[in-house]
Parts: structure tokens; sequence; C-alpha cells
């Protein structure tokens, strides 16, 4: 039996040497770039809260059709399904963004303390993190210097902490942001469910959560840059057995007459 020459061929096992990778270039526009990329952080978490609504909203509702005919049980439990996912995920952002922004405070308190008490260490502290990134002894000198003296705290809040002083999230707006967009998705298939004819609610919803799920993938993909195609059919075949199962579940439970 011949299983093979495992032995090889040495050449095929040389690889080319990898190019330089210049990260001595300077980025001006690092400050931009994070904005931008602050920014794209909250478009995804509206694209995800969108996520979410679509498939807690699809599911029970198509659960609830799977077990009764009547257009009114649907409305009722798909009206408080959208309002206890909009309040739960606002609930949810609020009291993680707090404790974010809590351990932040914390932060920036003991920076403030450490500035007031020991402004000489400071002061060596912030010339060593430029010294680190590569500048000479004078220069990191020279601008710890000249940021302290232009603003202490923010100098040593960005430079120490990655934290800038004055904009820190704010857990109102990312409840607020997080239940709107939970409710937009949420929307559509209670939407469809509820105007379409009943013999055919339950396929359209499925076409609709489908379709609008296909969105969410496809726009969450490209705002990280991941390959979209991939994206979009993990959402939708998650979308689609969410349904599945739920409808299952609510035909079993209805027909049991439970
Ligand atoms: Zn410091």
């Amino acid at each position: 039996m011949n299983i093979g020459n495992v032995s090889g061929d040495e050449s095929s096992l040389h690889r080319p040497e990898p190019l330089a990778n210049d990260a001595s270039v300077p980025h001006p526009a690092d400050t931009q770039n994070a904005a931008i990329a602050s920014r794209l952080n909250w478009l995804r978490a509206g694209v995800l809260g969108a996520n979410d609504g679509i498939v807690s909203l699809a599911g029970l509702v198509v659960g609830v059709a799977g077990a009764s005919a009547a257009q009114s049980t649907i409305l009722t439990a798909g009206v408080a399904g959208l309002v206890a996912g909009a309040v739960s995920m606002a609930l949810g952002e609020y009291v993680s963004v707090s404790s974010q922004r809590d351990t932040e405070a914390a932060l920036l308190a003991q920076e403030r303390r450490e500035l007031a008490e020991t402004p000489e260490l400071e002061l060596a502290e912030l010339a060593g993190i430029y010294r680190a990134k590569g500048l000479t002894e004078e220069t990191a000198r020279k601008v710890a210097e000249e940021l302290t003296d232009h603003g202490a705290f923010r100098a040593h809040a960005e430079a120490e902490l990655g934290i800038n002083p004055g904009a820190l999230t704010n857990p109102w707006n990312a409840a607020i942001s997080s239940a709107i967009s939970f409710s937009i998705g949420a929307a559509f298939p209670l939407v469809a469910i509820l105007v379409s004819p009943i013999s055919l609610r339950v396929p359209i919803t499925f076409l609709v959560v489908l379709l609008a799920l296909a969105l969410t993938g496809d726009v969450s993909a490209r705002l990280g840059s991941a390959g979209r195609g991939r994206a979009v059919v993990r959402v939708v075949l998650g979308g689609a057995l969410a349904m599945l199962v739920t409808y299952g579940i609510g035909h079993l439970l209805g027909a049991a007459g439970v």
C-alpha cells in the first residue's frame, strides 16, 4: 500500500521573507480615526440591537401564530414582547455603560490625586511614555513639560489611561439608542405578521425576517470589514432556526390545548 511520500520537497517549505512593516511611520490621523472608530461602534451597537429585535420578535410572534389563530393574541404578545425587549436592552446597556463609566471615573480621580500629590513623579511618568514611543530623552521630557503646561490632567488621562475625560460615554444615550434600535428591528416581524392575510402570515413573516436579517448581517459585516457572504448566511440561518423552533413549539402547545 502506497501511503505517499511524506518526506516532501524541502524547497516547498521555504517561505518568502515577510515584507518589512514600517511601524515607525507617524499616524497624524490617529485622533480622527478614534472619532470614526467610536462612531462605528455606535453604529455597530445599533445594528446588533436591531438584529436582537428582529430575532426576538420573530420567534415570539411566529411561536404564538403556531398555537393560536387570533390576530389579537399575536398583537398583545408582540407588543408586550417589544416593550419588554426594549426595556431589557436599555437596562442592560445602562448598567454596563454605567459600570464602565464608574471605572473610568475612579481611574481619572486617582490620576488627579497623583498629579496633585506627586507632580514630579507624574511628569517623569509622562516623559517615560513618550520615550517608550521612541522619542529621545530630551524630546520626551520637553513634550511632557509642554503637555503638562497645557493641561496636565488631560495629557495624563489620554496618554496613560487612553481616556478622553471630556468624552465619557453617557449611559442614558446608550440605553435609549439600544431601546430604539431593538424596537425598529422588532417592528419588522410584528408588522409583517399583523398585516398579512392570515393564511399566509407565517411564510410572509419568515420571508420579511430573513430579508431584514440579511440586511443587518450585510451592514454589520461592512462595518466590521468582515466577509459579507458568510456573515449574512450565519445571521439568516440563525434567524430561520429561531423561527422554526418557536413555530414548532407553539404548534405543539397549541395542538395539545395548553
Ligand atoms: Zn499620571
